[in-house]
């Protein structure tokens, strides 16, 4: 007889790992869903045709193991070499191989204590020492904790959870104090309004910025994720990719993604109105009594002076609005609230006046 606990075949490695926990992806229809820091425009018409120009026949063939068209195209938007750029399925899995090729040193890697919470995850599983960094009060990362031997630095910017970015001084400063060790910038929402330290590579052999087409290029359902440094970082990727999976990326993926990039003003017009749509949510949810943490990303991060956040959520989802509670230590009373259309973002303002109490103004 078998059991949900019965795990004797399992190998030792990965017996006490606790998996990471996606925000809920629901079969409920007509939810308005600001749980998982999705786009909530569609992707480039000009994506869904290259798509469905690549389905023919081809596809009985496999596709391109270096995904080398994609990477061209991410390279020519950055004005980089083309051998500078890592291409992976979505950026949780550049990210992993980032861990496992980059960040396995006998000193402990550090990552704030409020962040993506893969990072523990990946450091389980492949066995590597982490130290979490605590944020200030204002929930920054304070550049002057991590200069302090490591064997790796990861930072989100803008951070996730809380939003709160980071200039390019402060990364330089970080780089320079840290070039014995490898700095990995996630910028998985970098582009609705925070800079990108990818001009900084071309000066820093140990910077890794990793970005995706999840979040800006409204493709996370195509699962496209990019890294960006020197080759020897580059090469280190590749090796942890060709000894996991040739082909991580299949022919619509690539045919996708290529589309995306090429895109630029379906981009610019679709970050400027999430861009726009969180400065509105952003004074309407101070008005409903919120402290709402300055976001560079697609999401707010918020408490309310006087209402518990978990039920703030519960009471938000039972009129048909996801929002994300994590309930970790020192972020209980915050809700992430993703940027949604401008009606989306007017749904959850009104249901949080039924909810609070508070009549239109
Ligand atoms: N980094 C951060 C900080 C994220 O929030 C996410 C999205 N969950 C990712 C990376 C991964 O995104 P994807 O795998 O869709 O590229």
């Amino acid at each position: 007889m078998s059991s949900e606990n019965d795990n004797r075949y399992w190998s030792a490695s990965i017996r006490g790992i606790q998996p990471y926990v996606p925000g809920e992806q629901p079969r409920i229809s007509g939810l308005i869903k600001l749980n998982t820091n999705e786009n909530p425009f569609p992707p480039s018409p000009l994506v869904l045709e290259a798509i469905r120009r690549a389905t023919n026949d081809d596809l009985r063939l496999y596709p391109d193991p270096d995904s080398r068209e994609l990477k061209e195209a991410f390279a020519e938007l950055h004005g980089i070499p083309a051998d500078h750029v890592f291409v992976g399925n979505g950026s949780d899995e550049v990210l992993a191989h980032a861990f496992l090729g980059l960040l396995k040193h006998p000193q402990p890697i550090l990552f704030p204590d409020i962040t993506y919470s893969f990072y523990p995850v990946y450091c389980r599983l492949y066995g590597i020492e982490f130290r979490t960094v605590p944020l200030d009060d204002a929930f920054r990362a304070r550049i002057s904790d991590y200069l302090c031997p490591n064997g790796g630095i990861v930072l989100p910017n803008p951070n996730a959870p809380t939003g709160r970015d980071l200039g390019l001084d402060d990364i330089r400063r970080l780089l320079e104090a840290n070039r014995d060790s490898v700095v990995v910038i996630d910028e998985a929402y970098v582009d609705f309004g925070a800079a990108s330290a990818i001009p900084l590579v071309a000066e820093f052999p140990n910077l890794l910025v990793v970005q995706t087409l999840s979040k800006s290029r409204s493709l996370a359902g195509l699962r496209v994720g990019v890294a960006v440094g020197q080759p020897s970082l580059i090469r280190a990727l590749a090796c942890v990719k060709d000894s996991f999976n040739s082909y991580p990326l299949d022919r619509l993926a690539v045919a996708g993604a290529v589309a995306a990039l090429r895109d630029h003003a379906y981009f610019a017009d679709t970050c400027r109105q999430v861009i726009e749509n969180r400065e509105w949510l952003d004074g309407q949810l101070q008005q409903l009594g919120f402290e709402v943490l300055p976001s560079h990303a697609n999401f707010v991060f918020v408490r309310h002076a006087g209402r518990d956040a978990k039920q703030l959520m519960q009471a938000l989802r039972d009129r048909k609005i996801l929002v994300r509670h994590f309930g970790s230590a020192g972020i209980e009373q915050f809700l992430r609230i993703s940027i949604g259309t401008r009606e989306h973002c007017e749904a959850l303002v009104a249901a949080l006046r039924d909810v609070l109490g508070t009549a239109a103004t």
